[in-house]
Formats: structure tokens, C-alpha cells, sequence
């Protein structure tokens, strides 16, 4: 899976979209307790897509996909966060014990987004679609939740350009 970057026409910043992944192992074996449970019963891995985080994704309790760009209005890192569909939880529960774990690791709540639709299922050019016409959730302004030359430079506004 290729990683892309993107460096700015203008100034120093760049960027590399990484094919992230994440997902949540538990050592709690009832799905009762793994709601209730404190976050320390759980652990949120956010890695790149490859054939073994594949494996580690089928075997885990919640997993999906992330992205990741810049607002272009408050300039802040947004994560993205896409779950598959799951037979174990409901959208709800998913978004509950997700915040609960994401929360864990950043510093700040309205950095990040939880996003529901069937990945399988959305076909590529949809999937970009709802991602590229979505909204900040610091900020709420429009932006692209994820980066692409259409996305400004977070830093001076200029274009981006992707490298090879
Ligand atoms: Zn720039
Ligand atoms: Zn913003």
C-alpha cells in the first residue's frame, strides 16, 4: 500500500498520507463489560495497512479506518475515523467506546471525527465524496477530511503538490 506525500508549492510544509488503520484489542471476554468498562481494559492501535494489521483487524472488536488532514480555517490535525460494520456492537455502542479510547490518546476532543457508512459497500468515488464535502469538528467550517492537491496548505494556503 503506497504511502503519498505531499509538499507545499510554496513553503516548508509537508505531509504524508499513510493508509491508516485502527482497532481496538480487549482482554475483557463479555461484550457487557467491554462497554462498561474503563478504557484501561482496552487498547486503540492506529497503524498503516498491511497484509498482518489486515489480520489484526479481522480479529479485533471494533476496527476501520482513518484519515487524516488539516483544517484549512483553524489549522488543527483532524483524524477521521471510519468503522466497518460490525455484528458485535451498533453504531452507538461503536461511537461510545471509541470516543471513550480516542479521547484517551489525544489531547484535544474536537479533534477528531467518527464517521458511519458501509466501506464495503460505498464505492470508492462515494466514499471520497462524503470525506472531501464534510465539515471541521473544531471549527465547523467545510473542509475535506482528507488531503489531497485540492486541499490548501494548512500553513501558507498555497497548493499542494504530490511527490513521487
Ligand atoms: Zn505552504
Ligand atoms: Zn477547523
Amino acid at each position: 500500500m503506497a504511502e503519498i506525500k505531499f509538499k507545499c508549492s510554496e513553503c516548508d510544509f509537508s505531509f504524508i498520507d499513510k493508509n491508516l488503520i485502527f482497532y481496538i484489542n480487549s482482554n475483557l471476554e463479555d461484550l457487557e463489560s467491554i462497554l462498561n468498562s474503563s478504557s484501561a481494559d482496552l487498547e486503540l492501535i492506529e497503524t498503516i495497512l498491511n497484509k498482518e494489521s489486515s489480520d489484526e483487524m479481522t480479529k479485533s472488536l471494533i476496527s476501520g479506518f482513518l484519515y487524516e488532514n488539516y483544517c484549512p480555517h483553524c489549522k488543527k490535525l483532524i483524524r477521521t475515523y471510519v468503522p466497518e460494520a460490525n455484528e458485535l456492537f451498533n453504531q452507538d455502542e461503536i461511537k461510545k467506546i471509541l470516543t471513550k479510547e480516542i479521547s484517551k490518546n489525544s489531547f484535544d476532543e474536537n479533534t477528531f471525527k467518527i464517521l458511519f457508512f458501509d466501506f464495503k459497500k460505498t464505492l470508492y468515488r462515494d466514499r471520497r465524496n462524503i470525506l472531501e464535502n464534510n465539515n471541521c469538528p473544531n471549527c465547523n467550517n467545510e473542509m475535506s477530511l482528507v488531503i489531497s492537491e485540492k486541499t490548501p496548505c494548512p500553513e501558507c494556503g498555497a497548493s499542494l503538490k504530490e511527490e513521487f
